[in-house]
């Protein structure tokens, strides 16, 4: 196998979630176009499945990629660990990237740290935004000219880590959903497929697949405009309904802080932060919620933000546009009801 393409580039590792390329794919595609225009390389991506993947290159390229690398076998019709680890490797070995990134998805979680314990390289998961930069190691009289920033909380959420691989490549990152904006797709924009032959002879498909249920995706918080949270505040599963009747009424989805998630007023798929969904609606509000910095890290780039906490110190006031001190019981029905008579 000849090197077909240039190498040094930034590589994005795509994935399929429910027949599309999963969001968060997408998003790192802008992200790496961003850090490739900085360092004068190519976006490329990897995409491995049974048949048919072309379909998506489309997408792919219009939101940044200039070559798409494509691994098709009748084997490779679900995700799995060992054939996976191996076939992207095999890619990052030929194709030599500075830089390759992954959702940090359960399969991105799964894949990455399997692979730079392979190359011998460094990984940081969980980035939530990623600079090029320089980096002066002082000790070793030593500067490192246009370096990754792998940029991610640490300690709880309490400071912002940037973490770098000044001597290993490829750099490897893991990013969360919904932290990158997502830049406009260009319609038609030109690029290259290039089917990666690999023999698979001796790959350790070790599982057998009886059967396979995939659970329907329950709520989709990034994309909605309009979200309600409801917090610790709310108090017990019987007022968490007030969050549900405002959200509906103003045609929103309902987030939740982690303390309204382990109270057991809401599921966990509704929670919004750190370790939860990172949103950005049009309006955000936020009722009988502190305003933790692990929750302000999801939500926090919303458009609008109004509060409703009966404590005026609370942190949440400090980013929120709009603060209404008192009580989110009597607060709610009254907004619902100003909302109805004017519509
Ligand atoms: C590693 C790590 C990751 C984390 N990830 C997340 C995350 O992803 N998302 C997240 O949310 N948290 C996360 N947390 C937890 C976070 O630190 C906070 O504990 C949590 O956000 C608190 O939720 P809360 O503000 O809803 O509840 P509380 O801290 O209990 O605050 C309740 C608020 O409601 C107000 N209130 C009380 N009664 C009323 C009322 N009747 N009307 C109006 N206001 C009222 C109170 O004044 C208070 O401000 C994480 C923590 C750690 C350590």
């Amino acid at each position: 196998m000849g090197k077909q393409y240039k190498s040094d580039g930034v590589l994005v590792y795509i994935e399929i979630d429910h027949d599309e390329v999963a969001e968060v794919s997408l998003e790192l595609i802008c992200k790496a176009r961003e850090l490739a225009d900085q360092l004068g390389v190519d976006v490329q991506a990897v995409i491995v499945g049974k048949s048919n993947l072309s379909q998506f290159a489309e997408q792919i390229f219009s939101y940044g990629c200039d070559v798409l690398h494509v691994i098709e076998d009748e084997r490779l019709k679900f995700y799995e660990t060992l054939p996976y680890t191996f076939i992207v490797s095999e890619v990052i070995k030929q194709t030599a990237p500075q830089i390759v990134l992954f959702g940090a998805t359960p399969v991105g979680r799964d894949l990455a740290p399997r692979i730079a314990s392979k190359l011998k390289t460094g990984l940081t998961a969980d980035c939530t935004d990623l600079k090029i930069g320089d980096h002066e190691n002082k000790k070793l009289k030593k500067t490192y000219k246009n370096i990754l920033y792998q940029i991610r909380p640490a300690f709880g959420g309490n400071i912002i880590a940037t973490i770098i691989t000044p001597e290993h490549r490829p750099q490897m990152a893991t990013v969360r959903e919904g932290v990158i904006k997502l830049t406009p797709p260009q319609k038609n924009r030109a690029g290259v497929i290039l089917p990666f032959n690999i023999s698979l002879d001796g790959v350790d498909f070790v599982n057998t697949y009886l059967e396979r249920t995939v659970s329907e995706k329950k709520i989709n918080l990034k994309a909605a405009d309009i979200i309600v949270s409801g917090g610790g505040g709310v108090g017990s599963k019987e007022n968490f309904q007030l969050i549900h009747d405002l959200a509906e009424t103003l045609g929103g989805l309902v987030g939740a802080s982690r303390a309204a998630v382990d109270s057991g007023y809401i599921g966990r798929e509704h929670q919004v932060g750190q370790t939860g969904t990172t949103v950005r609606p049009k309006l955000y509000i936020a009722c009988g919620i502190s305003g933790a910095i692990q929750h302000r890290a999801g939500m926090d780039q919303s458009g609008k933000i109004i509060a409703i906490n009966t404590d005026p110190n609370a942190p949440i006031f400090q980013i929120a546009h709009y603060g209404i001190v008192g009580d989110l019981r009597e607060i709610i029905p009254m907004m619902i009801k100003a909302y109805k008579t004017k519509v």
